[in-house]
């Protein structure tokens, strides 16, 4: 092998632990060199040091994994990033089991912010404080001078306090709006409880923040997620959001804080400014690209506005479509002819036809394009539509942790027959379609090692007693794993640049205390393994930008 010439410390050599390159199916290297962010050579350690060594003998920096896995850097296919970043922003009182810890959480948060700032969280449940309501004299006394506003764990109920009151504009005559409740004490002043009142406050810092001011809070929630996501082990994700997001992340890029490769799905609704200045999917840098366009075809499960073509369980309702058949199909024509991609937010079996009936009609433009459509979600397609949809080669973007979560919701309304092809990556890999798991975060937890326990156990990691739900449409550990990191790369187009471990490629890795990949062909010891693996480190570009180790965080660029 030719010796390296470069400068040895940006040379180094992971070694000391399972090195997975998922070249082909389960094969394991000794070790791998890294040169600036890109991979340079695979092998045996002695092979491996040799070629990374310069000419003058300076040998690569050691990175020694100690009994650690490493893995392709594993790449979260479904978030919503800057709302990830919010809510992990906010305080969190779920599971807090007296008022007393509620007001002394609250008093910490406060005590971490600046004069005047609002506190603002949820998830409390007065079920766990003796069943009576909270008042607001419980948080003057512990956050003064500045608005509280708590919403209850079921979302049906605010907890505010006096400041929120007075800046929310509610006075003792404020009369509330039908089907609303603002509590009152005998004398007839407010407590702070609101029930069934809708909506979220907006305090008057928020009102007065100037544009400048709005996207540096947009870039802290953002920088909040990207440490989040690292610490869960991730290298990358594919976030669907807009605006605020995509000008947040820019300045992450320009900063050197984004230590995460962010591929944009934006919305539907700018397809004709993209196309008119020629924006086309794959645009942006090492850290930042433009994926595609987010279109909605239909809405979720639990509100029964998932479109199906058979109406709900017990009911005669089929749910909300979000566009026209015929609309969508002019979409795809016209995305597919400016080479933008489309990721379809389709759950209900009709939404799944509406998607596929589309990419079928206008697959000749597409394909010639080299375009990777693909649909979020796909968590009811009518068996005949998963065919279709596998013998397109389309990418499946799915959150396995959906399933054991929703699996009785899902019973309920679209009742046992049809739950035999619900939530079935199984199904949709064996017909041809290229899975990319993801987690929908914020509505779940980023973590893609829950993410993966489901995929092959068809069980939640917080209820693994459970007996599985349905465990013929488990995917094998080795197809979970390839669906964060092969699968998530095919499905922006950007597998020639990542997803395994090989010369030339980005040295984005996963360092985790456990090899995931020990016991292929048996899902339930798998699963153990999942249950106490541990993040020990993540690499993006050949940088450790989360120390398990130790806890610690890079905080931007070296
Ligand atoms: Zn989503």
């Amino acid at each position: 092998m030719p010796r390296d010439s470069g400068d040895p410390q940006e040379n180094r050599i992971f070694f000391g632990g399972p090195i997975r390159t998922l070249r082909d199916g389960l094969s394991v290297v000794e070790a791998v060199g890294v040169r600036g962010d890109r991979i340079a050579a695979t092998g045996s350690r002695s092979e491996v040091e040799r070629a990374l060594t310069t000419t003058d003998g300076r040998r690569p920096r050691p990175f020694d994994l100690e009994g650690a896995g490493l893995l392709p850097g594993l790449v979260d296919a479904h978030v919503h990033l800057e709302n990830l970043g919010h809510r992990l922003g906010l305080l969190d009182l779920d599971g807090v089991d007296s008022l007393e810890e509620a007001c002394r959480l609250v008093a910490e948060a406060a005590r971490g912010l600046p004069p005047g700032a609002p506190v603002r969280g949820g998830g409390w449940s007065k079920s766990r404080w003796g069943d009576r309501f909270p008042t607001r004299h419980d948080l003057d006394r512990v956050a003064p001078g500045r608005p509280v506003a708590l919403s209850s764990k079921d979302g049906h109920s605010w907890w505010l306090n006096s400041e929120a009151l007075r800046q929310a504009g509610l006075t003792r005559e404020t009369v509330a709006s039908p089907g609303a409740d603002i509590q009152r004490d005998e004398s007839g002043e407010l407590t702070g409880i609101l029930r069934e009142y809708g909506g979220d406050f907006a305090w008057e810092e928020d009102r007065q923040a100037s544009p400048a001011a709005a996207a540096a809070l947009s870039a802290a929630k953002l920088r909040r997620a990207v440490a989040e996501a690292n610490r869960r082990g991730l290298v990358g994700v594919h976030d669907m959001e807009g605006r605020d997001a995509l000008k947040g992340l820019q300045t992450l890029a320009a900063d050197g804080g984004l230590n995460l490769r962010v591929w944009m799905y934006v919305p539907g609704l700018v397809l004709e400014l993209l196309a008119g200045v020629g924006l086309e999917s794959g645009f942006g840098g090492p850290y930042l690209r433009l994926a595609g366009l987010k279109v909605f075809l239909d809405g979720a499960l639990g509100s029964e506005s998932a479109s199906l073509l058979e109406p709900y369980e017990g009911s005669s309702d089929r749910g909300l479509d979000q566009m026209t058949p015929e609309e969508f199909s002019r979409i795809v024509a016209r995305a597919s002819a400016e080479r933008l991609a489309i990721a379809a937010h389709a759950i209900g079996d009709r939404a799944v036809r509406c998607a596929v009936d589309a990419f079928e009609a206008h697959r000749a433009v597409w394909q010639a394009a080299g375009l990777r459509h693909r649909v979020e979600h796909l968590q009811f397609g009518h068996p005949d539509d998963i065919r279709r949809y596998g013998r397109l080669g389309l990418v499946g973007s799915m959150q396995p942790i959906h399933a054991p979560s929703d699996r009785d919701m899902a019973e309920r309304h679209w009742g046992p027959g049809r739950c035999a092809s619900a939530y079935a990556w199984r199904t949709v890999a064996d017909a041809g379609a290229v899975l990319a798991f993801g987690s929908d975060a914020p509505v779940e937890t980023c973590d893609p090692l829950q993410g993966l326990y489901a995929a092959v156990t068809r069980r939640h990691p917080k209820d693994p007693g459970r007996e599985p739900w349905r465990p013929e449409l488990a995917v094998t550990p080795l197809e979970a794993v390839r669906a964060y990191t092969v699968g998530a790369a095919w499905a922006v187009g950007a597998e020639r640049e990542r997803g395994t471990i090989e010369p030339g490629r980005l040295a984005d890795f996963t360092l985790l205390s456990e090899d995931i990949l020990a016991r292929p062909d048996d899902p339930s010891a798998t699963g153990e393994i999942l249950l106490r693996t541990r993040v020990v480190g993540t690499v993006v570009g050949g940088r450790l930008v989360y120390d398990g180790r130790t806890g610690t965080q890079a905080s931007g660029a070296e």
